[in-house]
């Protein structure tokens, strides 16, 4: 046996193919062997010595697996007990799972803390093998120990941000959940994907819209405030509108938003055109008058993207 999770357990779970990226597509989990055999995977010509190597062998509790999870249920045989009292433990089988994460898992739903997911890729794991065991709640009491021990949203466009909206998403942490929706749509800089995550599409869908209508809105006030400088009586003086004019146009040219961008803006965050209009803060004449920030759409943006509201994506 390689792992125990439960002593003398009635079940014995054949991880096959441990360790398979979780980034490409759902790991194809809990398959029979005789749907393996059907599987065209370079896995499914090894010999059967050649696939002991590659297994992990871990030893459960049949009643702690049936009362987490349906999934498990419909995986043991319903004559579990005969067998096992007939031919000891019966087998079933997983496939692709990361055996660190599976072992945080299965410790979980037997109420036994001693693993936890050491960074939020195993977090996040972890919660795709529990969506595909349908048994998020099970896992409810070990949310409060694990979380803390984990860095908070970056601030930053990276891989991570999706991980905390999968994860705040799945474990329903509205707070999580808002902040990491929110930090998405303000520094990602293409357009968002699920990375391979069971993340529901109308997410993904309501994220992109908040990015692209932040950036959109930022960029159709910025249009509409180089035309009132151009043409309209903005600035201190006539002086003042010029020089504020020639930066602005020099400004956008140098930062690619002139020709204005369009949809998905590939290589452009909200954050990064507020990081350039920062430039503007001082204002170019020195006056109030061409300090952009103060601006009503500059100021007040921030409503759009503050985050999503979990209960209405549950
Ligand atoms: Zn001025």
């Amino acid at each position: 046996m390689d792992h125990i999770i439960q002593a003398g357990g009635e079940v014995i779970i054949n991880l096959r193919n441990p360790n398979a990226p979780v980034a490409q597509g759902t790991p194809n989990a809990a398959q029979t062997p005789q749907e393996h055999g059907n599987d065209p995977s370079p896995e499914s010509q090894m010999s059967p010595e050649d696939e002991v190597l590659y297994m992990f062998r871990v030893q459960v509790s049949a009643q702690h697996l049936i009362s987490a999870s349906p999934v498990f249920k419909n995986l043991l045989p319903t004559d579990w007990e005969e067998t096992y009292l007939q031919n000891g433990p019966v087998e079933i089988t997983a496939e692709g799972w990361d055996l660190h994460a599976f072992l945080c898992f299965l410790f979980a739903i037997h109420n036994k803390g001693y693993r936890t997911p050491r960074n939020l890729e195993t977090l996040a794991k972890v919660a795709v093998i529990a969506h595909y065991y349908e048994c998020r709640s099970a896992l409810d009491n070990m949310l409060g120990a694990w979380l803390p021990r984990l860095q908070v949203t970056p601030i930053r466009c990276s891989r991570d941000m999706i991980l905390w909206v999968w994860i705040s998403w799945f474990f329903h942490c509205p707070v999580h959940f808002n902040h990491s929706t929110s930090a998405v749509m303000t520094f990602y800089d293409n357009e968002i994907k699920d990375l391979g995550f069971p993340i529901p599409p109308r997410l993904i869908r309501a994220l992109n819209k908040g990015r692209r209508k932040a950036i959109e809105f930022l960029l159709t006030s910025l249009s509409e405030t180089l035309e009132d400088f151009e043409w309209g009586d903005m600035g201190c003086g006539h002086e003042c509108r010029r020089i504020v004019c020639e930066h602005l146009t020099r400004w956008m040219k140098r930062n690619g938003l002139d020709p204005v961008p369009e949809a998905p803006f590939t290589n452009l965050s909200y954050n990064a055109i507020m990081g350039y209009l920062e430039a503007f803060q001082i204002g170019v004449c020195g006056c109030d008058e061409s300090k952009f920030t103060i601006f009503a759409p500059y100021s007040d943006l921030e409503e759009d993207i503050g985050g999503l509201h979990l209960p209405l994506y549950d």
